[in-house]
């Protein structure tokens, strides 16, 4: 037992390693405005001579694939799982979901789905038409946006919804503005679709939030769309209604598209309140794509259901896409989602009451930290600390240069899983979910006020 628990963690600080890496050289390259793995080099072929014959090997991965790095927050969180699975006490911070089950109605309706032979079949690749009804009536319930049915995209979760509207919207060369700390896919997402993201760094001073004279700063010629999202992961920032109307506008007059992530939409706290940016924006509607889902307000990141909003052409083009990449998304995650979206908001409000109270507790026991710095997100389930105070120190022996190299010294030597900023285009911070259960999270933090006293 001992020796397979010395190996598997071995293997897990080998993987460890190896993200890093991954991380390291894809942040540079954000940073460097998007040299490797950001534009394709091809890789070179190998050449063999076999008698007279000279054999061409073509490389086995693609140039556009071999490009994309490993998620680094599911990296860590399925090392974070692979070392529970082999006994060991470790405490997983690196999971951006609810810790709660799925709540009872919305999992009856799955239940009873699964028996109908009804939906045993194919059904139309853009989404169930009761369920695309019932996500406008839901947008006009919970942002005042008016739309229409066949303005719905049905999704394999918000990501998939991303990855249609950056495929849809990009030709080679469209620069996307990206505020950072940025969630990990974005980039990818937009690169994968010939994009190219422009970073527009924030930092703790501006509580992670961009504004107009900085994105205007990164407009060029180029810029095709702006990446918008609040309630933000990783940092936990809303912005004002405000802040939103004034981006928005801006978006207008510069004639951008606005890709506008709402997935953390009910996840606010304190005084903070979320606001749909083409609602108090309506001159955007023509140019903005929300992307939505049922993972994080119901607690159903397994079920892989969101949806994006568009205009009826990007909507269309986008459906077509899917119509020939996933067809339809599983229909007993349709219904499941319908039973969500159609029910009210009780579910979340007591999660809501459980994680407003871990996002006060954590910043205050991580402010406790020797080095650590975490200001007061305002939604999400997110804190954003920064840990510039430990960089140069060394821990138990090992030299803690960067904060992916804390990131691995913490889960190393106290078994505690969290995502270095590097992941999120931000080195200097580390991101912790506090979407898991109270003991687990004064535990885990403990560790890390103990290691870093
Ligand atoms: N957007 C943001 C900002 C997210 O954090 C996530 C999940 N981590 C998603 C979209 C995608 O969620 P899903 O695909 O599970 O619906």
């Amino acid at each position: 037992m001992a020796q397979s628990v010395i190996c598997s963690a071995n293997l897990i600080h080998g993987m460890l390693t190896q993200t890093r890496d991954h991380v390291e050289v894809s942040i540079l390259a954000h940073l460097l405005e998007c040299s490797p793995p950001l534009t394709f080099t091809p890789a070179r072929a190998d050449k063999t001579q076999v008698g007279d014959t000279l054999r061409v090997t073509k490389p086995r991965i693609s140039a556009r694939i071999g490009a994309i790095a490993e998620s680094a927050t599911l990296a860590v969180d399925a090392k974070a799982k692979a070392l529970k699975a082999a006994g060991r006490p470790v405490i997983g911070f690196g999971a951006g979901e609810p810790d709660f089950p799925t709540p009872d109605y919305i999992v009856e309706a799955a239940v009873a789905a699964c028996r109908d032979p009804k939906w045993h079949r194919y059904t139309p690749a853009g989404g169930l038409p009761e369920l695309k009804a019932a996500i406008a009536d839901k947008t006009l319930r919970d942002s005042g946006y008016k739309i229409d049915p066949s303005q719905v995209l049905v999704t394999n979760g918000g990501k998939q919804a991303l990855y249609n509207a950056f495929a849809t919207l990009l030709d080679p060369g469209d620069e996307v503005l990206l505020p950072a700390p940025f969630w990990t896919t974005y980039p990818e997402s937009i690169a994968l679709a010939g994009g190219k993201p422009v970073i527009v760094m924030t930092d703790e001073s501006t509580g992670y939030r961009t504004s107009v004279a900085q994105l205007e700063e990164a407009l060029t010629p180029a810029t095709k769309a702006l990446v918008f999202v609040s309630p933000s992961n990783p940092t936990g920032a809303v912005y004002s209604p405000a802040e939103v109307e004034a981006i928005g506008q801006w978006a207008v007059e510069k004639g951008l598209w606005v890709i506008t992530d709402e997935i953390y939409e009910h996840l606010v706290y304190g005084d903070a309140e979320f606001s749909s940016m083409p609602t108090l924006v309506p001159e955007l509607a023509d140019k903005c794509i929300i992307v939505n889902g049922v993972a994080k307000t119901y607690a159903m990141t397994g079920w892989r259901a969101g949806w994006m909003i568009g205009p009826n052409d990007i909507v269309k083009a986008a459906t077509n896409l899917q119509s020939h990449a996933t067809s339809n998304v599983a229909n007993v995650s349709q219904i499941a989602a319908l039973a969500a979206v159609s029910g009210d908001l009780s579910a979340v409000d007591e999660m809501k009451v459980a994680f407003n109270r871990r996002r006060l507790l954590i910043t205050d026991m991580l402010n406790e930290v020797n080095g650590i710095t975490c200001p007061l997100p305002e939604g999400a389930f997110y804190v954003y600390p920064s840990v510039k105070g430990v960089l140069g120190r060394e821990i138990n022996g090992k030299l803690a240069s960067t904060s992916a190299d804390l990131a691995a010294i913490i889960l190393d030597e106290v078994e505690v899983a969290v995502v270095p900023g590097e992941a999120f285009g931000t080195p200097g911070y580390i991101r912790l979910s506090y979407a898991l259960g109270d003991a687990d999270l004064v535990e885990g933090v403990r560790r890390i006020q103990t290691l870093l006293k």
